[in-house]
């Protein structure tokens, strides 16, 4: 998607747009060690997830996996994709999350494949 499509989806000036990309990616840009663009994270809460830190390994994309803890306290190594995505919402244990809807994003994420 262009930035001028997105401009005309959320209905704000095409400026607006890059400003937004140019701010979010700025923290990734600094310390890009991959051709993924991976935003800092650590500390963020998405779902049940805490972000703890971020770890050395990568999904065959180059994707980062950040260490996280569940609310329940299971810490689990999850996809930086999949936590802003809002694919993986907590360790899967939990009544509201199908545990096989979960599996099927990671191993899609792990395999780069978009869906
Ligand atoms: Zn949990």
């Amino acid at each position: 998607m262009t930035s001028t499509e997105l401009a005309k989806k959320f209905n704000v000036s095409r400026g607006m747009i890059t400003k937004i990309w140019y701010d979010s990616n700025l923290k990734g840009k600094e310390h890009n060690t991959s051709h993924t663009t991976e935003i800092d994270i650590c500390g963020q809460v998405f779902g049940k997830w805490t972000v703890l830190y971020k770890t050395d390994k990568r999904n065959t994309g180059g994707v980062i996996y950040w260490h996280c803890k569940c609310e329940c306290g299971t810490e689990k190594d999850v996809l930086g994709t999949s936590l802003r995505s809002g694919r993986s919402l907590s360790c899967g244990l939990h009544s509201n999350i199908s545990k096989g809807n979960v599996k099927i994003a990671d191993i899609l994420d792990a395999a780069n494949i978009s869906y």
